[in-house]
Parts: structure tokens; C-alpha cells; sequence
């Protein structure tokens, strides 16, 4: 009689339930890849451990934050997902803001509860005419807004980022997008080195670090992995995580939106390899999770959101988001303990 074979590999959850939830260390690239190919029928189970690991290690408080752009459109960059580039042609034209008008956004931001308010510039990254303006702004929302005032201006030299420090900016925003090996064949203007080195002097200069991407753009399983760990590696205060959402007039128009599965797989998963991290849902998440994955994202691993609309795209009205996390019990963090 020929005997059943003995299981000797342990199965990934349980070596994450150990590893992740009890002693708070994040997944390996090689781990994430186990839990991003697990099969449907272990989504709940997974979506459940990264929610545990979030409430232990993160707590119960979802961080809100809105976001405006100072300039919008016209970016010599090729970032292939984004309609804001000027080389492709999607409908998004050039257009600035004025310092008043972002007053009264943070204003308006400041009342849904939020405690972060992030400026944007499509940029490759600022001049001084930028620069000038942001300075401005930060000065005149500090004076009148309770808020953390946080930018996404592009790529810094060292001077600039010392300029950012010193006008008080708390936290600063540069995504890496994807990951190392995928960078190319999204990018071709800049390089992912690059972006990184931004990172580098923002960290140094004792300003938080957000930095985070786009799933969905045609990166294998195994680069979300490779993602994900690199992004471990760098030790972010905030991650946003972003699903594609193919613009018309874009190189990335045509790409199918990732399922609505593989999308909580990856929430999970990089919630596994990031256990302390602030794991923000930001664009793409409606056409890719639909209502219910708003639900399922936070109860997954997800712990801020940004609220009302997006950069070029409308996002959930920020009642709907503020009425989920009322419903979900999840407390909104409050502003003296980010200050
Ligand atoms: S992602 Fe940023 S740098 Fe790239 S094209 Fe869009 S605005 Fe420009």
C-alpha cells in the first residue's frame, strides 16, 4: 500500500499569521509572490489576516486627506498611465491655481476631518516660478487652515527639498510607481534611480516620505512582489496605492483594469509586506473595486483615504467615504496626534 505523500510546506498565511501578526516583521519579495498567486477561495481568509495585521501594528484610526493641483496638465514627462503628460493626447490641458483658491480648499478639506492636505504640480519638477507659488500657498493655508500641509511637486534637487523642509512642508509625495524592473516600459523620460534619489534627500531632510504606485499597468505577479518589497526597503511613512485606470488618448488607454480580486490580493499583500506602513487607497479604485471594494479594501489592510476628487478623474463624494468609515466603526484619525 503506497502511502499519502507528508505536506511538508507550511502554507504562506499561516508563516504570515506568525511572521506579519505576531512579531510585525513584513513579508519577503518571494513570500509576497506566494500570497499574490493564492487562489480565489483564500481571498476572505487573506483579506481578514491583513486586517488583523493592520488594526495590531497600525491601530483602528484611517487617516483622511485631500488633494488639489496647483498645475494641472502640460508635463513634459511620459509616464505612460497619465493624462496630465503634454506628449500624449488626452483632454487634460494645462491650468494653474491660485493661492486664494487654495485656501479655501484647504479649507473645505480641513472640515471633512482630514489631517493632511497634499499639493500637486504636474511637473518633471519645479522651477522657481513653482516654487515661488507653493511657498506662498504653504504660508497663507499655515496662517488660516489647521491642517499638515503636504506636496507632490515632482523631482527635487537638493536646494528645493531644503526650500520644502524649511517652509514646514510635513510630508512630501513622489511615487516610484512600479517596480525597478518594470520602470522602462512605463517611463522613458526619467528613471526609477532618480525618483528614488528625491526620496533619499526628502527622508534625510526629516520630512515624511509617501511614495507608492499604480497597479495594473502590465507588471507580472512577480514585479508587484518585487513592488512591494522595494518599497519595504525604502520604509515609507504613507504608501497611496493606485489601480490603473486607462485613460483615452494614453499610451496605457487600451489595458484591461485589473479584476476586482487580484486588486484586494494586492491591497493584502503589500499590507503584509508593510505591516506599519499608512496604506492609502488613492485613483483607480471605483472602476477596479467597485462600491463594495471601498468596504473591502479598508477592511483589508487599507488605513487612509483620500477624500472627493482625484486629480484628473472624479473620485466617490467624500460623504461616501466619511459614511463607510462611520459605518465600518474605524475612527478618523485627529489632527494633534499627526502634529
Ligand atoms: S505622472 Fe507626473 S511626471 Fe509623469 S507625466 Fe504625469 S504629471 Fe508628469
Amino acid at each position: 500500500m503506497t502511502q499519502a505523500p507528508v505536506r511538508t510546506e507550511v502554507d504562506i498565511l499561516a508563516t504570515a499569521r506568525e511572521q506579519v501578526l505576531e512579531r510585525g516583521v513584513g513579508l519577503t519579495r518571494e513570500q509576497t509572490v506566494q500570497v499574490l498567486q493564492l487562489g480565489d477561495d483564500r481571498l476572505e481568509e487573506l483579506l481578514e489576516l491583513a486586517h488583523d495585521v493592520r488594526m495590531k501594528w497600525c491601530g483602528p484610526e484611517v487617516e483622511v486627506e485631500g488633494i488639489i493641483s496647483l498645475k494641472t496638465g502640460g508635463c513634459p514627462e511620459d509616464c505612460h498611465f497619465c493624462s496630465q503628460s503634454g506628449l500624449f493626447e488626452s483632454p487634460v490641458r494645462a491650468a494653474w491655481l491660485d493661492v486664494p483658491s487654495l485656501v479655501e480648499a484647504a479649507k473645505q478639506t480641513a472640515k471633512t476631518g482630514a489631517t493632511e492636505f497634499c499639493i500637486v504640480a504636474a511637473v518633471r519638477g519645479p522651477d522657481a516660478r513653482l516654487m515661488a507659488q507653493v511657498a506662498a500657498g504653504v504660508e497663507a493655508i499655515r496662517n488660516e487652515v489647521e491642517i499638515n500641509v503636504a506636496c507632490s511637486l515632482g523631482m527635487l534637487s537638493q536646494e528645493q527639498v531644503d526650500q520644502l523642509a524649511a517652509m514646514g512642508v510635513h510630508r512630501y509625495n513622489h511615487n516610484l510607481e512600479t517596480a525597478k524592473s518594470h520602470f522602462p516600459n512605463v517611463v522613458t523620460t526619467h528613471t526609477w534611480d532618480e525618483r528614488w534619489n528625491t526620496l533619499r534627500m526628502v527622508r534625510e531632510a526629516g520630512m515624511e516620505v509617501c511614495c507608492g504606485g499604480i497597479l495594473g499597468m502590465g507588471e507580472t505577479i512577480e514585479q508587484r512582489a518585487e513592488f512591494a518589497a522595494q518599497l519595504a526597503a525604502l520604509e515609507p511613512d504613507e504608501v497611496p496605492l493606485n489601480f490603473l485606470n486607462p485613460r483615452p488618448g494614453t499610451p496605457f488607454g487600451d489595458l484591461e483594469v485589473l479584476p476586482a480580486a487580484e486588486a484586494l490580493k494586492a491591497v493584502a499583500g503589500f499590507r503584509l509586506a508593510l505591516p506599519r506602513t499608512i496604506l492609502r487607497f488613492a485613483g483607480g479604485r471605483e472602476i477596479t473595486l467597485g462600491d463594495l471594494g471601498a468596504k473591502q479594501g479598508i477592511l483589508g489592510g487599507i488605513n487612509a483615504v483620500i477624500v472627493g476628487n482625484y486629480l484628473t478623474t472624479l473620485g466617490r463624494p467624500a460623504e461616501a467615504d466619511l459614511d463607510l468609515l462611520g459605518e465600518l466603526k474605524m475612527p478618523i484619525k485627529a489632527l494633534n496626534e499627526t502634529l
